[in-house]
């Protein structure tokens, strides 16, 4: 059941949950979310880059597909819309919610920006997914780690002035892997919560940060949590495995992949509480 991005965060913080967000890539890795999905009866929302694809159009139309063919809720994400033909093009693809990303802006021009989206897209029923403070990378950990990091005041007003469904927030956690130990500033979030009454909030770079990080920020008011790496490197593992029997059975190439993807996924799901919280229309 396809829907919006909004519908499912609201949901979450209503019940005091958290989503994964995982990043897909394929056909394979679409599969494997929608199966954890039904498997743990679980909202759930599909992150797509707009890099990830040569036909972003055609990719969407497979996920909408996939989606409307299962009864737990399903949004599908851009995740990090850089450019106006980003925009346009999710809107075109068919994604239910939409991530502007104008992070690295000063905040007046990120306010500007994001504005101009939420425009777009309110009409539309599309969400919007915003970040302000920036969510670095986890190679560059002792700088990014600590600058950068949402500011509750400004994050209120943030949302205030344009109007985005949720908001990506940088609280010490990174891209990709970490160079170092994450350090979540758990004070800040408690503020930042405090700050974003309704709103729904989003942590990006949750591969690596740690279950119990993980944990305590999804209690503490996160209902989104961006998932790649991690899952990436489960499915990596397993494969490894299988190319280590020099008889290995060649069919089992991908469902060997999908196994470590799904496994580590649905470790998140089980954290996050977010098993059987899907609900029918
Ligand atoms: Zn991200």
């Amino acid at each position: 059941m396809l829907v919006t991005m909004k519908e499912i965060l609201d949901h979450a913080k209503k019940n005091g949950y958290g989503v994964t967000a995982p990043n897909v890539q394929s056909e394979d890795t679409v599969r494997a979310v929608l199966e954890v999905a039904q498997e743990y009866n679980a909202p759930m929302i599909v992150d797509v880059n707009s890099f990830i694809h040569p036909d972003l159009p055609w990719f969407v139309h497979m996920i909408r597909d996939l989606a409307n063919q299962v009864k737990v809720p399903v949004a599908i994400n851009l995740d990090h819309g850089k450019t106006y033909k980003d925009m346009v093009l999710g809107i075109q693809s068919g994604f239910t919610s939409i991530m502007v990303d104008r992070s690295s802006l000063p905040y007046e021009e990120n306010v500007k920006q994001t504005k101009e989206v939420v425009k777009m897209c309110t009409p539309l029923g599309i969400s919007v997914e915003a970040e302000l403070g920036h969510v670095g990378m986890g190679d560059n950990y002792a700088v990014d780690g600590v600058s950068n990091l949402t500011v509750p005041e400004e994050a209120a007003r943030f949302i205030e002035e344009t109007g985005v469904d949720c908001l990506a927030v940088a609280i010490g956690t990174a891209h990709g892997r970490y160079k170092g130990t994450p350090h979540i500033d758990f004070e800040r979030l408690e503020q930042i919560v405090k700050a974003c009454g309704d709103t729904p909030l989003v942590l990006h770079g949750g591969s690596g940060t740690g279950d119990e990080n993980l944990s305590k920020a999804v209690h503490c008011g996160i209902q989104k949590v961006n998932l790649a790496t991690e899952l990436i490197v489960a499915g990596k593992e397993e494969l490894v495995k299988f190319f280590e029997d020099p008889n290995f059975d060649k069919w089992k190439l991908i469902p060997t992949f999908k196994k470590g993807y799904k496994d580590r996924l649905a470790h998140y799901v089980k954290l996050f509480d977010q098993a059987d919280k899907a609900w029918t229309k």
